[in-house]
Formats: structure tokens, C-alpha cells, sequence
């Protein structure tokens, strides 16, 4: 069965999109840590993200960079940082957090509640950006 992420590039569940490309694609984590956080996949379905392909790999983090530049470029921050958990969606995904202080990328603490209209906005602030770089 395809992962709820390969539903969501296929359009058959809705995401907060902000960058596309042939091969990778950023969507809004639904329970940010932070407003702009941001989740980068490769369309190929494969759970761990160190079973990628090496090409695959390597296009993963060039693709998370330019979508890291656009998180910061639409959302105020010090930083953007880094995260690869996988503990919940079995399809390879880096996580994009704009950081104030290194307390924001802890996993533990609670998660933003945002609405629709909010997502929608953080969605086409970063998308704008990435479109401009
Ligand atoms: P993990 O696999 O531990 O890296 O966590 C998966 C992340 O995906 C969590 O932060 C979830 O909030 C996020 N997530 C799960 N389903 C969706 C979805 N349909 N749209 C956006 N984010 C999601």
C-alpha cells in the first residue's frame, strides 16, 4: 500500500505544498514544532532515508537546501534546522524547523495548532520565496 506521503504527491490527500520539482517534493508538517515547518521528500517510496539510492540521496539534501533558503527567506528565524526521524511515516523524509532557540526542535513538546487559513499563508509565503530563488 503507498504511504499516506506517496498520497500526497499523488493528490489523493491534501497538503500545504511549497516546492515541487520532477523528484522531490515540501509540504507543511500538519503538527509544526514551529510555523514553517516544513517536510522534504522524494517522491520514490522508500522508508529509510539511508536506503536511498545515492543519487536520490544526494538530491534529497540539495532539494532540502533551496527549500531550506525559502523557510527562512518567508519565516523570521535565527536558523533553520535539521531533523530525519521517521518514527511514525515509513516513506524518507527530512524535517525543516525555523529555529529562535535550540528548544524548538525538540520533538517532545507540544505541537502548534494552526488553522487552515494560517497554513495556507505560511504555505505561500515559503513557496513565493522559493519560486523567487
Ligand atoms: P516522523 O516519521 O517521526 O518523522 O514523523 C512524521 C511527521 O509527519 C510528523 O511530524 C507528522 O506531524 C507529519 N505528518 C504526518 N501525516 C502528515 C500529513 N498528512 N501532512 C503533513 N504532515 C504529516
Amino acid at each position: 500500500m503507498a504511504s499516506i506521503f506517496s498520497r500526497i504527491v499523488a493528490g489523493e490527500i491534501p497538503s500545504y505544498k511549497v516546492a515541487e520539482d520532477d523528484r522531490y517534493y515540501a509540504f507543511l508538517d500538519i503538527n509544526p514544532l514551529a510555523e514553517g515547518h516544513t517536510l522534504v521528500i522524494p517522491k520514490k517510496e522508500v522508508d529509510y532515508i539511508f536506503d536511498l539510492d545515492p543519487e536520490t540521496y544526494a538530491g534529497l539534501w540539495q532539494f532540502a537546501a533551496r527549500v531550506a533558503k525559502a523557510v527562512e527567506a518567508a519565516i523570521p528565524c535565527k536558523r533553520v534546522g535539521v531533523a530525519v526521524l521517521g518514527m511514525e511515516v515509513p516513506h524518507a523524509h527530512i524535517h525543516l524547523v525555523p529555529l529562535q532557540t535550540e528548544g524548538d526542535l525538540d520533538f517532545r513538546k507540544q505541537k502548534k495548532q494552526l488553522t487552515p487559513q494560517r497554513f495556507a499563508e505560511i504555505a505561500s509565503g515559503i513557496a513565493a520565496a522559493f519560486n523567487q530563488g
